[in-house]
């Protein structure tokens, strides 16, 4: 398909369409182009979600460079990893050279500060935003700490929520808030606002936290890398606090087979899911969230 064929397909289906947003022209292509075949998701509907999500969801990508997973052929297809800015990344698109590995090399990352930068990067099928814990105008300083719950099967979601609860209620002992998001695929994400830390700093703190849990609830909890895939257990990922690591961002939607949405719940929605479905968000039911609650992580 190409994108201009408008005209073969008649004005009720255009399959681009062109936009202005914030003063700026950007095209949006493909739109018909069914993304996630098993719900026959399209772009058209990925870009609209982005486009409703936005106001909630802007806040966390402002200013952090982000990483992309595009797929251009649709999630059952291969993406990929897009941490470079695109060659034809347009002017007024923001971009920041920095090096982020130990490598030293420089990277020419993408920050999406607003609608228009959105709008252009969900078009290049981005169905993915993944963000750091730092921002660009302060690479040396975390301003978010993460924990990432991971069940081994059998453990589920609901698991998670009692290693949530659990880590709440340690976090609290020492006078930090947590709130939790879904990951949008098996676990949860933690959030705790950060200051004057480095990299290194919200790691150890993340390790702690990960080994105290650990001792408290052995028989659950697990917070070594190399028992992960412990079954019936959930692992506490605390290494996403290393400098160079990403995190699936806030509202971002999953590439799995259907579309799912890292959504920001409440203490309550986690104490009351029952079964591992009622912590799974569709892009509708993440924008209903919005609606009722704004944005949880504001602030953060
Ligand atoms: P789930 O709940 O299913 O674990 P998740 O988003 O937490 O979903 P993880 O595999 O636990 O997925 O990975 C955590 C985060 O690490 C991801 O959100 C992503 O930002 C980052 N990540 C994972 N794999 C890669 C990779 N190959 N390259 C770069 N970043 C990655
Ligand atoms: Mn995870």
């Amino acid at each position: 398909m190409s994108p201009d064929s408008r005209g073969s397909r008649g004005p009720r289906s255009p399959t681009s369409q062109t936009v202005e947003i914030d003063g700026r022209t950007v095209k949006l292509t493909n739109l018909d182009k069914v993304l996630y075949p098993a719900s026959g998701f399209t772009k058209g509907e990925i870009l609209d979600y982005y486009a409703r999500v936005a106001p909630v969801m802007l806040p966390h990508l402002a200013d952090r460079p982000a990483t992309f997973i595009r797929y251009p052929d649709g999630v059952d297809a291969s993406g990929f990893f897009a941490k470079h800015a695109p060659s034809h990344t347009p002017d007024w698109v923001r971009t920041v050279s920095i090096a982020v590995s130990s490598s030293g090399k420089q990277i020419e990352y993408v920050l999406i500060d607003d609608l228009s930068s959105l709008m252009w990067a969900a078009n290049l099928a981005a169905v993915e935003f993944h963000v750091p814990q730092w921002h660009a105008a302060d690479p040396a300083h975390h301003d978010l700490l993460v924990l990432d719950l991971d069940p081994g099967a059998p453990a589920t979601v609901l698991d998670c929520v009692r290693v949530a609860f659990a880590a709440r209620d340690l976090l609290a002992g020492h006078g930090m808030e947590l709130r939790a998001k879904t990951s949008g695929g098996k676990g949860l994400h933690l959030y705790a606002p950060l200051t004057g830390v480095t990299a290194e700093q919200a790691r150890e703190l993340a390790h702690t936290i990960a080994l105290s849990l650990e001792t408290q609830h052995p028989d659950f909890i697990v917070s070594n890398m190399a028992k992960r895939e412990r079954p019936g257990k959930v692992f506490v990922d605390w290494s996403q606090n290393t400098h160079a690591k990403t995190t699936v961002a806030p509202y971002s939607l999953r590439a799995r087979p259907h579309p799912t949405v890292s959504t920001p719940v409440t203490w309550e929605q986690l104490e009351s899911a029952r079964r591992p479905e009622d912590l799974v968000f569709s892009p509708a039911r993440a924008l209903e969230q919005v609606g009722d609650y704004g944005d949880l992580l504001s602030g953060l």
